[in-house]
């Protein structure tokens, strides 16, 4: 079976096909480890997840390379402003590998919470500085790159394609360049390689051209092309790494091999909250610790990001996560009921089928929606407890729900609550209305809803809203 995906540099759906096949070489732009990681962030990784789980799915082998930014990101994308890492670690009175060791071990938290797989390399810039400086001095040698005060910056100039994968026109960017552009820089967009640290400055290290740090681009040219060995059969990002980070890194390493490394680009949509940004300072910055604070499961969240496409923005609210909660507690009770059937190998034909076009809808450009609709379709027949398992633990390669795990969470309530609803039902029984309303809403007060059924009293958890 074929498997397409879309490649933001042609705009089209392109048939994949590695360069050493059935090897695929994936690139992931890594984290910047200087706060904690927010879910929109998340949603890159669950994409870059998913991606490698349907590429091996196809049975391809999977060398997957993510690089943690720990130096050289600045405040604006654009080369201005300070190194976030520097800002944060000024502001917590730590050092940036401090910083940086914290906010990565929490990133690796929240991404195993959301079954995403580790990469096979997952390399720091930090440690990578010499390759960059070499890196760079090739740059100045060919002539790609020049110094000036600041630093040494890639001159644009000398590349052509320069904008190719975002369509961006220079020439109107030029125009409406900010004043503060650095004004020793050829074009506006000619962009660091390399900054020259003031005296002060706590990370910096020798290079031909002084102390100094790198830029941000050049980290993933580097490491990349060390950890790809010379080429990228997929690179991937968020949507917002295409306009500088991306065109920058196209540039570096044509400059530097003088071809294009990189074949299939692949960009992530953001997760939006309200219809827009999430930021801090908008109080709407949520991280995976928020949402489990909640009372939700992270694989909730998981599940909410999977059924919509990666290529789509997502809406984040409280409202369409517990709508995916509900969903993967449905699929918990199917998985255990199916568990308990005695194990058969392989799949009857009506399932078969369904594997079959669960297979094309990933396949068509990562189509997961499609693929969750269609195990639902599924379910909603009578096929033999065993093949649904069997068929579930499957697709579940792909899904990454970890259904091979799933338990029912046997949920506790305190003895308080416990009492109290003893109380309302001795209240009930005698009819004594009036206290048994006044003890149910104690209860909801609490977070816990009673439901009056044929065969008793229920209780539910009210999941927090926002407060
Ligand atoms: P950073 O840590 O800022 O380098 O970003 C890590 C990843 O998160 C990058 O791939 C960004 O493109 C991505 N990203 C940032 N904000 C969002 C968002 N709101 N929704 C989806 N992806 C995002
Ligand atoms: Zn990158």
């Amino acid at each position: 079976m074929e498997l397409y995906i879309f490649n933001t540099k042609s705009r089209k759906k392109e048939k994949l096909q590695p360069q050493k096949p059935p090897k695929v070489g994936l690139y992931t732009c890594g984290p910047t480890v200087y706060d904690y990681a927010h879910i929109g962030n998340m949603r890159a990784y669950v994409f870059s997840d998913t991606l490698r789980r349907v590429l091996e799915y196809n049975d391809f082998q999977l060398h997957h390379v993510m690089n943690i930014t720990d130096v050289g990101h600045l405040v604006s994308d654009a080369d201005e402003g300070e190194d976030k890492i520097v800002v944060e670690a000024r502001k917590k009175k730590k050092s940036p590998y401090e910083i940086a060791d914290f906010y990565t071990d929490i990133f690796f938290r929240h991404a195993r919470k959301l079954n995403i797989k580790d990469p096979s390399i997952t390399c720091k810039a930090t440690d990578h500085i010499q390759e960059m400086i070499d890196f760079v001095k090739v740059l100045v040698d060919r002539g790609h790159a020049y110094e000036i005060s600041d630093g040494i910056y890639f001159d644009i100039s000398t590349f052509p394609d320069y904008g190719k994968l975002s369509g961006i026109d220079l020439e109107e960017q030029q125009e409406g360049a900010r004043v503060e552009v650095n004004p020793e820089k050829k074009h506006p967009a000619d962009f660091a390689l390399w900054k020259k640290a003031p005296k002060n400055h706590i990370m910096q290290w020798p290079s031909p051209w002084g102390m100094g740090y790198p830029g941000w681009h050049i980290e993933c040219s580097a490491m990349g092309l060390k950890y790809l060995d010379g080429f990228f059969d997929i690179h991937t990002g968020g949507v917002d790494h295409i306009p500088i980070h991306h065109e920058n890194e196209i540039a570096q390493n044509w400059g530097y091999t003088g071809t294009e490394v990189v074949k299939y680009w692949m960009h992530s949509e953001f997760l939006q909250v309200d219809g827009g940004k999430m930021a801090k300072s908008l109080g709407n910055f949520f991280t995976l610790d928020d949402i489990e604070a909640r009372g939700f499961d992270p694989l909730a969240f998981r599940y909410l990001l999977l059924n919509a496409h990666y290529r789509k923005k997502v809406n984040f609210t409280w409202e369409a996560l517990e709508g995916a909660q509900k969903a993967i507690d449905r699929l918990t009770e199917h998985v255990l009921k199916f568990r308990e059937a005695p194990a058969k190998k392989g799949c009857g034909p009506r399932l078969q089928k369904y594997k079959e076009k669960f297979l094309e809808a990933i396949n068509d450009d990562l189509n997961v929606p499609r693929a969750i609709a269609l195990v639902w379709d599924v379910l909603r027949g009578e096929e033999p407890a065993s093949e649904y398992y069997q068929f579930l633990l499957d697709v579940d390669r792909v899904l990454g729900f970890g259904m091979k795990d799933m338990e029912r969470k046997e949920e506790e309530i305190s003895a308080e609550i416990r009492k109290l609803i003893e109380r309302r039902e001795e209240a009930r029984n005698k009819r004594n209305w009036e206290e048994a309303d006044a003890i149910r809403d104690q209860l909801l007060e609490k977070g816990i809803r009673l439901m009056d059924t044929p065969e008793g009293v229920r209780w539910e958890r009210i999941r927090k809203k926002e407060e």
